[in-house]
C-alpha cells in the first residue's frame, strides 16, 4: 500500500515538473522570438511578461498553440528554437519582411503560412517529420533554387500546398497525386521554373484548384491529357508554359469553371466537351496553335480568345463558323497523330490548297499528295484518310505510327501509292486493287495478328474516332462542291491583296516565337521569325495606312505605318517637333487627324541593317502586341530603304531623367517622395510583366531613367523594352551605349555579356538609387571612390550615422517619409548585389513597393486587373477608340492611367507643360 502511495506520488511529481518545464520551455523560445524581431507596427505589444498574453500568440493553459503575426510590418529572422514549441499547429508570419532562412518547425503543425517574406531558403527536409501538416503557403519569398522536395511525401494529410513564386526548380514529382495525398484540394506552383510533364500521378486526384502558369526559364511541356482524368477540378492555370497536344475531353468534369490555356503550343480542335460544359465561367484560348473552327461560348462566359494578339491557328477569324469540308477531313485524319505542332504551325486558313500547307500537295485545287513522311509522327493511321478522295500519294512511311492499315483506304478511288513503310504496323494488309502500290516494310509485326494484351492489339487499333460511311460520302461531296467555290474565292482574293506601306514592306503577318535558351540556362532570349512558309504571309490581309488614308481608319491587326503619313503628322520631321535625340535616334512629336499625340522614333540608318529585315519586321510586330498599362506602347512601324521609324505612345511629361535631374534648367519643381514611390513602382510593373506575365520573358537590357516616360498624371511607363536586340550586333556595346548605359549595367553583364532578368533588377536598382539621391549613377566630379553611385550609396547605407544622407537635399521627406525610404533604399541595394542570384525578382520588388504606395494611395483597381495587362487593346483599335475613352471610367488602360499619381506634389494644372523641343536642351548624352 504505502509502495503504491509513493508511487502516485511520484506520478505526480513527474507530471507536475513536466508542466513546468514544457511552460518555461514555451516562454523561452518566444522571448527567443521576441529578441530576433522587431516591428514599426503599434499593433505588435509583446510587452507581457506572460507570452501567453501576446498578440497573435494563443495558448492552450501556458503551451503557445499558434502564433498568427501575418501584416505587422516584422523584421528580422526566426529561431531555430521555434522547433521546441512541440503543441504549435498554426504558423503564420504571411507579409512581413521576415529574411534568412526558413527554421525547422515542430511535427505538431498543421498550418503554415509564410508568404510574401524574404526567406533565403527551407530546409531541404523540412517536411520530413511533419505528418499533420494540412496547409502550406510559402508563396512569395525569394527563396534560392530548390526542388519540391520529396519529404513532402510525409506530409500524408496535406490538402494545400502553395509556392507560388518561391524559387522552385526541376519538376512536379509524381508523389502529387491520391495515392500520397488523397485530401489534396489546392496545388498551385505558378511562377517558378519548373519543367518537364503534368505527372501522370496527378490522375484521378480529388485536386480542384491546380496552378502551374507561367513557369520562367524552364517550362512545363508535354501534352495535357492527364487533366482528363481529374475530374474534381474547378480552375485550370497551365497558361505561359510550353504544352503541346490538344485539349483534353471534359466531358466528366461537372465543376470547371475557369480554365486557362494561354500561351502555350496547344494543337487540335476545341473539344465541344468544353465548349458545351455547363459549369464553365471563363476560358483563355490566346496564343496557341488551336485548330478547327474559333469556338462559340455560352453567352455567360468569359473568353479570352484573341484572334488578332494570339497566334492560334483557326481556319477562320469568325466564332462558330465552320471550316471547310476539306479542313475537317485533315483535322480528323491527324487527330489520332494529336495534332503535331509543326502541322498546326503550318496550316493557316481554310484552304489546304492555298500553298504552303506542310505534307499537303494539290493538283489543280484538289490534294493528291499528302507527304507525312519522316514527320516523327506517333499514333495510329485514321480511316478518315478515306475521305480524301482525290489523294493520289500516301505517304507516311518512316514515322512512329502503331496500329493497324484501315481497311477504308483500300476504297480510296484515286490512290496509286500507299507508303507506309519502317513505322511499328502490324495486323493484315487490307486488299487494295491491282494498280495501287503498297509499302509496308519495316513494320516488323505487320500481316501478324498480335497476341491479345500486347500493345496495339486491341481491334482496330488505338484510333477510336469512327466516320460512317455516310458521313464520308457527305463530305466527299461536301468537298467536290466547296473546292469549286474556294477556288473562285481565292482568285478574286488573290487579286485584291496588295501592300499599302510604301509599296515595299509587307506585313510579317503570322509570328513564330521560338524562346531561344541562352547558353547558361538561365537567361532566355527570345527570338522570333516569321512564319516557316512565305504563302502564310499573303494568307491574311495586309491592310495599312496608305498614304492617302486617314490616319485613324486603319485596319485591325495591322502596325505597318506609311512614311507619307509619319512625314505629315511631324511637319515633314522638322526641328520644332523634336522630343529629343538619343544614342541611334531623334523623336518627333507628331499629331493625328483626331488630336491624338504620337512620337515617332527615327532611326539613324545603320541602326537597323538590311540583312534579317523580316526578322527585325517580326520582332516588331511582337512588340506591338506587348501591352500593359506601364509600358509605353509601341503602336507600329515602318521599314523601308532609307527609313527605319517606330511609332510609340506619346508621353507629355517627358523623361524620369528630366524630372529628378534636370528640373532645375526648366524651371519646374523637384518631384516630391510620394512621386517617387509611385513612380518606382509603376516601373517595377512595368518590367515585372516584361519579365513574366507577358506572352513572352523580355529583358529590357537598358533601363534607365531616360527610358521612363511620364504621362500628364504621372504615371510612368517603361520605354524602349526590346530594342537593344534590335540594333546591329556590335554596335549595342560601344558607339551608341557606352557612357549612357555603363553605370546602369550589372557586373555580370559587363563581363559575360549573359543575360538575365537580374540584369534588369540591378539596373532598375540604380535608378532606385538615382530617384533617392538625385546623383546621377556616374558623377565625375566626385572622387574616384565615390564616382559609381552603386558603391557610394552602399557604403553610406552601411553606416547609420550617414543613413540618411542619401536623401535627395531637393526633396522634403516626413517620418513616415522616412520609414518608406529606409525600405526602399534597402531594396534599392538587394537590386544591386554583386550576385544576381542575390537580387530579388521584380515579383518581389512589387509586393514591397505596393504596401508604401498604398499608404497614400486611394484603392486603384490595378491589382483586380490581370496586372495591368491591357488585354482587350490593339493599337489600331485602341487608337480608333481613344477619343471615347479618355475621361470614362472604362476599365481599360487608357482610361486608368488618367488618376495622377498617388502623393505626386504637382497638380495636373501646375505641371509645367512641355512643348517639343523642351528635351532638346539635354538630350540623353546630356543626361548621362
Ligand atoms: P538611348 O539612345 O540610349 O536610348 P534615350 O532613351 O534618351 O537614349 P531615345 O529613346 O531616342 O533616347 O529618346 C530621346 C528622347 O526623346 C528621350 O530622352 C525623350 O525626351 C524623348 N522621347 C522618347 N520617346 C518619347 C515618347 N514616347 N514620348 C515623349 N517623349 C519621348
Ligand atoms: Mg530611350
Amino acid at each position: 500500500m504505502s509502495f503504491g502511495v509513493s508511487y502516485v506520488l511520484h506520478l505526480v511529481l513527474l507530471f507536475f515538473m513536466m508542466f513546468i518545464a514544457a511552460w518555461s520551455q514555451d516562454d523561452v523560445v518566444m522571448q527567443k522570438l521576441k529578441s530576433s524581431i522587431t516591428s514599426s507596427s503599434n499593433d505588435l505589444d509583446w510587452s507581457d511578461k506572460d507570452c501567453c498574453k501576446w498578440k497573435g500568440v494563443s495558448c492552450s493553459g501556458t503551451t503557445v498553440t499558434e502564433i498568427n503575426l501575418g501584416q505587422l510590418n516584422i523584421q528580422g529572422s526566426l529561431p531555430k528554437e521555434l522547433m521546441q514549441l512541440t503543441a504549435l499547429t498554426r504558423f503564420d508570419c504571411s507579409e512581413n519582411e521576415f529574411s534568412g532562412g526558413f527554421p525547422y518547425m515542430p511535427n505538431s503543425l498543421q498550418n503554415l503560412y509564410i508568404r510574401n517574406n524574404s526567406f533565403t531558403s527551407m530546409p531541404s527536409d523540412f517536411f520530413t517529420n511533419m505528418s499533420n501538416l494540412i496547409e502550406v503557403v510559402i508563396d512569395s519569398n525569394p527563396f534560392s533554387q530548390w526542388q519540391i522536395p520529396s519529404s513532402l511525401k510525409n506530409c500524408l494529410a496535406l490538402k494545400l500546398f502553395s509556392a507560388n513564386s518561391a524559387g522552385l526548380v526541376g519538376v512536379i514529382p509524381e508523389f502529387f497525386g491520391n495515392d500520397t495525398f488523397p485530401s489534396l484540394t489546392d496545388l498551385k506552383v505558378s511562377f517558378n521554373s519548373l519543367g518537364g510533364n503534368l505527372p501522370n500521378s496527378l490522375s484521378g486526384s480529388s485536386i480542384e484548384n491546380l496552378w502551374v502558369n507561367n513557369q520562367n526559364g524552364n517550362k512545363l511541356n508535354g501534352t495535357l491529357s492527364v487533366l482528363q482524368n481529374m475530374t474534381s477540378l474547378k480552375v485550370i492555370w497551365v497558361q505561359s508554359n510550353a504544352f503541346t497536344g490538344p485539349i483534353p475531353d471534359f466531358s466528366n468534369h461537372d465543376q470547371l469553371s475557369e480554365v486557362s490555356f494561354r500561351d502555350n503550343q496547344l494543337t487540335g480542335v476545341v473539344p465541344q466537351s468544353l465548349i458545351s460544359l455547363q459549369s464553365l465561367k471563363a476560358v483563355a484560348l490566346t496564343n496557341n496553335r488551336l485548330q478547327g473552327s474559333p469556338p462559340k461560348f455560352k453567352d455567360d462566359v468569359k473568353v479570352d480568345n484573341d484572334m488578332d494578339k494570339g497566334i492560334n491557328s483557326f481556319c477562320t477569324k469568325v466564332v462558330g463558323q465552320p471550316c471547310s469540308p476539306l479542313v475537317n477531313a485533315l483535322l480528323s485524319v491527324v487527330e489520332p497523330f494529336g495534332y503535331p505542332l509543326k502541322l498546326a504551325q503550318s496550316w493557316q486558313g481554310n484552304d489546304p490548297c492555298q500553298g504552303g500547307w506542310l505534307g499537303i500537295v494539290c493538283s489543280s485545287g484538289n490534294i493528291s499528295v499528302i507527304a507525312f513522311e519522316k514527320m516523327g509522327f506517333s499514333g495510329s493511321i485514321s480511316s478518315s484518310f478515306a475521305s480524301l478522295s482525290s489523294v493520289t500519294k500516301l505517304l507516311l512511311d518512316n514515322n512512329h505510327l502503331t496500329g493497324t492499315i484501315p481497311k477504308e483506304l483500300a476504297s480510296m478511288p484515286a490512290l496509286k501509292e500507299l507508303d507506309v513503310s519502317n513505322n511499328a504496323l502490324y495486323g493484315q494488309i487490307p486488299s487494295f486493287r491491282g494498280d495501287v502500290v503498297v509499302k509496308t516494310g519495316g513494320n516488323p509485326d505487320i500481316g501478324k495478328d498480335k497476341p491479345p494484351g500486347s500493345p496495339g492489339s486491341s481491334s482496330g487499333g488505338e484510333y477510336k474516332k469512327k466516320i460512317s460511311v455516310g458521313a464520308i460520302v457527305g463530305i466527299v461531296m461536301g468537298i467536290v462542291c466547296l473546292l469549286g467555290v474556294v477556288g473562285v474565292l481565292v482568285f478574286v482574293m488573290r487579286g485584291r491583296r496588295h501592300n499599302k506601306c510604301a509599296g515595299k514592306v509587307q506585313t510579317p503577318n503570322a509570328i513564330v516565337v521560338h524562346p531561344r535558351h541562352s547558353g547558361d540556362g538561365n537567361g532566355v532570349k527570345i527570338s522570333v521569325a516569321a512564319a516557316g512558309s512565305s504563302s502564310v504571309g499573303v494568307a491574311r490581309g495586309t491592310g495599312g495606312f496608305s498614304p492617302s488614308s486617314s490616319v485613324r481608319n486603319v485596319e485591325a491587326g495591322n502596325m505597318v505605318i506609311s512614311i507619307q503619313v509619319l512625314r505629315e503628322v511631324t511637319n515633314n520631321f522638322s526641328e520644332k517637333n523634336i522630343l529629343g535625340k538619343g544614342g541611334f535616334a531623334t523623336v518627333y512629336k507628331g499629331e493625328l487627324d483626331d488630336g491624338t499625340k504620337i512620337a515617332v522614333k527615327r532611326m539613324k540608318s545603320e541602326m537597323v541593317g538590311d540583312e534579317g529585315l523580316n526578322e527585325i519586321k517580326s520582332e516588331i510586330a511582337v512588340l506591338t502586341r506587348v501591352r500593359h498599362r506601364h509600358l509605353v506602347a509601341l503602336h507600329g512601324y515602318c521599314l523601308d530603304d532609307n527609313e527605319k521609324l517606330l511609332v510609340f505612345e506619346y508621353m507629355p511629361q517627358g523623361t524620369l531623367s528630366q524630372h529628378i535631374f534636370d528640373w532645375k534648367d526648366d524651371g519646374s519643381k523637384p518631384l516630391g517622395w510620394k512621386c517617387r514611390l509611385s513612380i518606382a513602382l509603376d516601373v517595377a510593373r512595368g518590367v515585372e510583366y516584361l519579365h513574366g506575365l507577358a506572352q513572352q520573358i523580355f529583358i529590357h537590357r537598358d533601363l534607365k531613367p531616360s527610358n521612363i516616360l511620364l504621362g500628364d498624371d504621372m504615371r510612368a511607363k517603361v520605354a524602349d523594352f526590346g530594342l537593344v536586340r534590335l540594333a546591329p550586333e556590335g554596335q549595342t556595346s560601344f558607339a551608341t551605349r557606352l557612357a549612357g548605359t555603363f553605370g546602369y549595367l550589372a557586373p555580370e553583364y559587363a563581363v559575360t555579356g549573359r543575360v538575365t532578368t537580374k540584369v534588369d533588377v540591378y539596373s532598375y536598382g540604380v535608378i532606385l538609387m538615382e530617384m533617392i539621391t538625385g546623383r546621377k549613377v556616374i558623377e565625375n566630379s566626385q572622387s574616384d571612390e565615390n564616382i559609381h553611385l552603386v558603391t557610394w550609396f552602399r557604403r553610406m547605407l552601411l553606416n547609420k550615422d550617414s543613413f540618411e544622407k542619401v536623401i535627395d537635399p531637393a526633396m522634403d521627406i516626413d517620418e513616415e517619409g522616412l520609414e518608406s525610404f529606409r525600405t526602399m533604399a534597402g531594396l534599392a541595394s538587394q537590386c544591386c548585389a554583386r550576385e544576381p542570384h542575390q537580387r530579388p525578382d521584380m515579383g518581389h520588388v512589387v509586393n514591397v513597393l505596393a504596401p508604401l504606395v498604398e499608404i497614400w494611395k486611394p484603392a486603384e483597381p490595378e491589382a483586380d486587373d490581370m496586372y495591368g495587362i491591357d488585354l482587350d487593346i490593339s493599337f489600331p483599335q485602341g487608337l480608333s477608340k481613344w477619343p471615347n475613352l479618355e475621361g470614362t471610367s472604362n476599365t481599360l488602360d487608357v482610361s486608368k492611367s488618367s488618376s495622377m499619381a498617388a502623393g505626386c506634389e504637382y497638380t495636373q494644372s501646375s505641371i509645367p507643360p512641355r512643348s517639343p523641343g523642351f528635351a532638346n536642351s539635354f538630350t540623353s548624352a546630356d543626361a548621362r
